[in-house]
C-alpha cells in the first residue's frame, strides 16, 4: 500500500495490558485483601509482577504468533486421529514445561496454589493471544475442578497430578445430538461392572479438545444415565473416562486404549484451531465421580468456574481487537478533522481525529476496562469464598460470585462480539478482508455467546435461580454495597459526575428487579420475557459501580500522575457514564413493557 495512505497491511500485534491489570489487582481490588487470605500471604506486587510479565511474554512470543496460522490451517482429522495446526504441539510443550497449567491448582497435587485473581489475568492474556489454544488448558482446568471437588480420593490421587502438570488434558462431555440446553434428554448409558467401574455407551457431539495431539492422554468427564436413573435432569451421573486406561502400580502409566473414539471434527466459523469433536463411547470403561444421579450438580460447580472463564474470552478478544484498531486509527489517513486539518503537512488526517472513530474506540475501551475491573472484583470474591477462615465470609463471597457468574458470562461475551465487530469497523474494508487479522477476532468471539450455556440461558439463570435464591440474598450482596457506596459519597463534589449516573442506573435496576420478581412469580413467561434485557441492565449497572470506584482511585492519584494513566482513566469513566450508561433507560423501559407482545404473536404467523 502506498505510503500516503498511512497504514500498510501488517500482522496484528498484542501486548498484554499489564498496567491496567496491575491497576485492577493492586489499586482497585486491593491486593492486601488477597494477602490476608490463607495461602496468599506472599502475594506482593514483587511476587506477582514477574509472573504477569512471564505470562505476557509467553502469550506474545509463543501463543500469539500461532493465532493466525492456526486459524488458517485448522485441525485435521484422519482415521480417528486429530492433529492440531503446525506449532501447537511445541507451544503446548512450552506452556506445560513453564508450569502454567499448575498455576491455580492445589499444591497437594503438584499445583502452585496461586489465587484465582491472578490466574484470571493470565486467562485474559491467553484469550487475547490465541483463544483456540486456550481452550485445551481451559477444559483441562474445568475437569480438574470437577474431579477435585467431587472425585473419590483414589481417583484424585491417580488423575489429578497428570491434569495439574498438563501431561494429560481434560474434556467436558455433555452435549448429544438431541440434547443441548436440556440435559434431561441425555441418552448416553452407564452400566455398572463387577469391578466397581462402569461401561459407558453413547454419542457426544461438539466436544472441545475431545481428541488431539497435544498430550499423551485425555480424561473425558462424561454425563450419562445409570439403569435405575430417574427421568430428566434428576437422573444424570458423572463419569471419568480416560482415552487410555491407567496402567502400572500407581496407575500413572498408559495402558490399553479405552472404548472412546473421535468420529468427526466439526467445521466452524471461529476458533478453528480448537478441535471440536464428535465422540463415540462404545462400552468404554469409566468411573463414577460424585454420587449416582447427582452428576449435574457436580458439573455445575465446574460450570460456574468455566462460565467466568468464558466471560474472559469475550474480554480478551475485545482487548486485542482494541489494540489493533487504535494502532490503525493513528496511522490511516482519510479526510480532515471537522474543525480544520490537524496534520496539514500530510495528505489527510489520521482517522483517529474523527468523532465517530473516537466514539468506536472509546466504547471499546470503556467496556473492556470496566469488564476487567468487574472480573477482578469477582475473582477476588472467589478467592475469599475458597480460602477465608470464617464460614460467614466465605458464604457472603460465594453469594456474590453466584450472582455475577451469569452476568459476566453473558455480558462480557456479548460485549466481546460487539467490540470485535466495532474494532473491525474502525478498519473499514481493511477490517473485513483477512490480511489485517481483525475479522478472525469477530469469528472467534461469536462462540462464547453460545457455549457453556447460551447467553439466553444465562439470563434465565439470573432471573430464575439467582434473583429469588434464599429470599433475595444473592441480590443483596450487590445491592447493599452499592447503596452504601453511593450514600457515603453523596456529598463529595468531585465524585458527583460519577455517583449521580450510577445512582440513577441503580434505581432503574432496583425497580426492574422488583417488577421482574413480582411478575415472574405470577407468571414465569414474564420472567423469561424480561431476562436478557434485565441481565444487560444489571451488567451496565455493575460496570457503573466499578467505574465509579476506578474514578475515585484515579481522582486521588491524578495529581502525581506522570504517565497520563489516571487522566485517561477519568476520561474513560466520564465517557462510560455519559455515553454508555444511559442505555439503562431504554433497557428498563423494555423490561417494564412486559412480555405481552411476545406471547400474543401467533406461532403460525412466524
Ligand atoms: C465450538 C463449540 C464447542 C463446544 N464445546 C462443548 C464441550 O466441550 N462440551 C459440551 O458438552 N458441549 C460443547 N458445546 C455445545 C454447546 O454447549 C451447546 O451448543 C449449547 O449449550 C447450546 O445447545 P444447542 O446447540 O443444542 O442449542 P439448543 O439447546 O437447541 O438451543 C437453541 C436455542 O434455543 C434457546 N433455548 C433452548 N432452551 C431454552 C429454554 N428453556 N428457554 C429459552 N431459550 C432456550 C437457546 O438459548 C438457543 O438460542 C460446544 C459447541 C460448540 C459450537
Amino acid at each position: 500500500m502506498p505510503e500516503d495512505e498511512g497504514a500498510s497491511a501488517s500482522m496484528p500485534a498484542y501486548t498484554a495490558p499489564l498496567r491496567d491489570m496491575r491497576f485492577v489487582l493492586n489499586e482497585l481490588a486491593g491486593i492486601e485483601r488477597l494477602r490476608a487470605l490463607p495461602g496468599c500471604e506472599e502475594m506482593t506486587p514483587e511476587l506477582v509482577d514477574p509472573i504477569l510479565e512471564a505470562a505476557a511474554a509467553l502469550c506474545r512470543d509463543v501463543l500469539f504468533p500461532l493465532n493466525r496460522s492456526g486459524d488458517e490451517e485448522g485441525c485435521s482429522f484422519e482415521n480417528g486421529v486429530v492433529r492440531t495446526p503446525r506449532g501447537f504441539p511445541e507451544a503446548y510443550r512450552s506452556f506445560r514445561e513453564g508450569g502454567w497449567p499448575a498455576l491455580a491448582c492445589d499444591t497437594a497435587y503438584g499445583g502452585q496454589g496461586l489465587p484465582r485473581s491472578l490466574a484470571l489475568l493470565f486467562e485474559e492474556m491467553m484469550c487475547s493471544a490465541n483463544l483456540s489454544f486456550g481452550t485445551y488448558p481451559g477444559l483441562t482446568h474445568g475437569a480438574y475442578s470437577a474431579l477435585l471437588q467431587h472425585g473419590a480420593e483414589a481417583l484424585k490421587d491417580r488423575y489429578l497430578p497428570k491434569l495439574v502438570s498438563g501431561e494429560w488434558t481434560g474434556t467436558m462431555c455433555l452435549t448429544e445430538p438431541q440434547c443441548g440446553t436440556d440435559l434431561g434428554l441425555i441418552r448416553t448409558r452407564a452400566v455398572p461392572a463387577e469391578d466397581g467401574s462402569h461401561r459407558i455407551t453413547g454419542n457426544k457431539i461438539f466436544i472441545s479438545a475431545g481428541e488431539h495431539d497435544l498430550a499423551d492422554n485425555i480424561l473425558h468427564l462424561v454425563l450419562a444415565k445409570l439403569p435405575d436413573a430417574p427421568p430428566g435432569t434428576r437422573g444424570i451421573s458423572l463419569f471419568l473416562v480416560p482415552k487410555f486406561l491407567p496402567a502400572g502400580q500407581d496407575g500413572q502409566a498408559l495402558g490399553p486404549r479405552n472404548g472412546v473414539v473421535c468420529t468427526a471434527l466439526e467445521h466452524k466459523m471461529g476458533i478453528r484451531a480448537s478441535a471440536t469433536c464428535a465422540l463415540s463411547f462404545e462400552a468404554a470403561k469409566g468411573w463414577l465421580v460424585g454420587r449416582p444421579h447427582k452428576g449435574l450438580s457436580a458439573m455445575f460447580t465446574m460450570m460456574n468456574e468455566a462460565r467466568l472463564s468464558v466471560g474472559m474470552q469475550g474480554l480478551g478478544l475485545a482487548e486485542v481487537s482494541y489494540q489493533n484498531a487504535v494502532a490503525y486509527a493513528k496511522e490511516r489517513l482519510q479526510g480532515r478533522a471537522l474543525g480544520g486539518a490537524r496534520h496539514p503537512d500530510k495528505p489527510a488526517d489520521p482517522i483517529i481525529v474523527h468523532a465517530d472513530v473516537r466514539r468506536m474506540l472509546l466504547t471499546m475501551r470503556a467496556q473492556i476496562e470496566g469488564c476487567r475491573a468487574l472480573a477482578m472484583l469477582t475473582a477476588l470474591e472467589q478467592d475469599v469464598a475458597q480460602r477465608h477462615p470464617d464460614p460467614a465470609e466465605r458464604q457472603a463471597a460465594d453469594d456474590f460470585v453466584q450472582l455475577m457468574t451469569p452476568i459476566i458470562k453473558a455480558y462480557f461475551t456479548d460485549m466481546g462480539w460487539e467490540a470485535t465487530a466495532t474494532g473491525m469497523q474502525v478498519l473499514g474494508g481493511h477490517g473485513y478482508i483477512r490480511e489485517w487479522g481483525m475479522e478472525q477476532y469477530v469469528r472467534d468471539a461469536r462462540i462464547a455467546q453460545i457455549y457453556e450455556g447460551t447467553n439466553g440461558i444465562q439470563a434465565l439463570d439470573l432471573v430464575g435461580r439467582k434473583m429469588g435464591a434464599h429470599a433475595g440474598r444473592y441480590l443483596r450482596r450487590f445491592f447493599h454495597p452499592v447503596l452504601a457506596y453511593v450514600e457515603a459519597r453523596s456529598e463529595e463534589e468531585a465524585m458527583g459526575e460519577f455517583i449521580l449516573p450510577l445512582s440513577r442506573a441503580f434505581g432503574r435496576l432496583q425497580q426492574a428487579s422488583a417488577e421482574v420478581a413480582r411478575r415472574g412469580m405470577a407468571d414465569p413467561f414474564e420472567a423469561g420475557a424480561a431476562a436478557t434485557d434485565y441481565l444487560r441492565l444489571f451488567g451496565l449497572t455493575a460496570l457503573a459501580y466499578v467505574w465509579a470506584r476506578m474514578a475515585e482511585v484515579a481522582l486521588r492519584k491524578q495529581a502525581a500522575d506522570e504517565t497520563g494513566f489516571y487522566r485517561a482513566k477519568l476520561s474513560t469513566a466520564r465517557f462510560f457514564m455519559q455515553r454508555i450508561l444511559p442505555q439503562t433507560g431504554a433497557l428498563s423501559a423494555t423490561v417494564m413493557a412486559g412480555g405481552g407482545t411476545l406471547r400474543a404473536f401467533e406461532d403460525a404467523a412466524f
